[in-house]
Order: structure tokens, then C-alpha cells, then sequence
């Protein structure tokens, strides 16, 4: 996210752009890979150290509340927070846990269920899970490194 952005982003909403929320946006905001808190926490510690999980974590919370960040999760898991906040839709590898951005033009004309609850629908994002690519490759067979006892190379 550029640093305008940040910066244009804090005035809107009248919070002063401290040094923890531009690092912690930046931070997300290099991560296409929808992050958790202990991802992003990690990341902004190397320039941060000082900073704690909790901090990151309001952070991340208070830009999602604003709808400057989404938060995405799924159930059994830690939430994950995205800087893109246009619609578009997931894949999730259910085994590695990785998730992936979607866009498919079919999906975001989707016809909306008429309810009858009194249910307002405001927007959807689609999940797909299943197995990512590396996931669902065939393993290849591991090379065995093979002793080169008695040789050597010059
Ligand atoms: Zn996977
Ligand atoms: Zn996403």
C-alpha cells in the first residue's frame, strides 16, 4: 500500500498515523497471501521489535472495522486479514491452509436469494476449498544423496 494511501487513509478517519500502523498496513499489504496476526506480527518485528501481538492485533482489527482491511476466515482457524477489499472470492487448501484470491466475472453476477427474514445481503465472497497445487501434485520420488565416499573432487 502506498505510502499516500496510508497516510490518506488515517486523515479519512481521523487517526493519527502512527509508526506501528503504517509498518502494520505496509506489512499486509506485501502479503498477498492472506495473512494472520502471527504472520503480520512477525513480519513487522525484523523492523519493530519492540512491537507486541496485541498492538498488531488492534491494529489490523481497527483498519478492518473502517473496511480499509477485510478480515477472511474460516472456521477452525485464525483469522486472516487482506488489504483488497473489492469483492472477490477464495480457494482454500485444507491441507496446508492456504489461501488463495479468486476472481471469476460469473461469480460476482451471482442472483441474490430473496429472503424473507428481513436479512439485508450487502456483499458475498465465495469459498472454494480443496487442494492447492502443491498440495495435490504427486509427490516426487525424493533423490537419495548418495555417499561419495572415497572420492574426491580435485
Ligand atoms: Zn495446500
Ligand atoms: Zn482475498
Amino acid at each position: 500500500m502506498p505510502e499516500a494511501d496510508i497516510e490518506r487513509i488515517c486523515r479519512q478517519h481521523s487517526l493519527p498515523l502512527t509508526a506501528q500502523r503504517r509498518i502494520v498496513l505496509q506489512a499486509l499489504s506485501l502479503r498477498p497471501t492472506h495473512p494472520t496476526v502471527d504472520d503480520l506480527w512477525s513480519d513487522v518485528r525484523q523492523a519493530m521489535p519492540e512491537i507486541s501481538r496485541t498492538t498488531v492485533y488492534r491494529i489490523l482489527e481497527t483498519f478492518a472495522h473502517l473496511g480499509v482491511i477485510r478480515k477472511v476466515g474460516h472456521p477452525d482457524s485464525a483469522a486472516r486479514y487482506e488489504s483488497r477489499t473489492s469483492r472477490h472470492h477464495h480457494l482454500l487448501c485444507l491441507q496446508c491452509g492456504r489461501m488463495e484470491d479468486l476472481d471469476d466475472a460469473s461469480l460476482d453476477t451471482i442472483r441474490l436469494p430473496g429472503l424473507k427474514t428481513g436479512f439485508q445481503i450487502e456483499d458475498y465472497s465465495i469459498q472454494f476449498r480443496g487442494l492447492c497445487s502443491r498440495c495435490s501434485a504427486p509427490a516426487k520420488p525424493r533423490l537419495k544423496r548418495r555417499k561419495t565416499a572415497g572420492r574426491t573432487k580435485a
